[in-house]
């Protein structure tokens, strides 16, 4: 009779701490996606915006570009010959 207590409760035992290690496994998991979906927020959050140089039509990023007068420009000497 003992040993059916000890076999029962071994069972038990093996169990619960297979129970225990798929949850560590779900909660890594849970984690490496709430990273990667942040990676993905910040990779949104850098793209930057393309415009586009009124004088040559080339499309390059806000902040190489020159704004002058509502227009962009890819280099200064396209602000001289507009
Ligand atoms: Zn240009």
């Amino acid at each position: 009779m003992w040993r059916l207590f000890f076999l029962g409760l071994i069972v038990w035992l093996a169990i619960y701490f297979f129970k225990q290690y798929i949850a560590n496994i779900d909660s890594q998991k849970t984690n490496k996606t709430e990273t990667t979906s942040h990676d993905n927020i910040e990779n949104s959050q850098t793209t930057e915006d393309m415009v586009q140089c009124a004088t040559c039509k080339v499309h390059l990023p806000r902040s190489e570009a020159y704004l002058v007068a509502n227009n962009f420009y890819c280099s200064k000497t396209h602000i001289k010959n507009k």
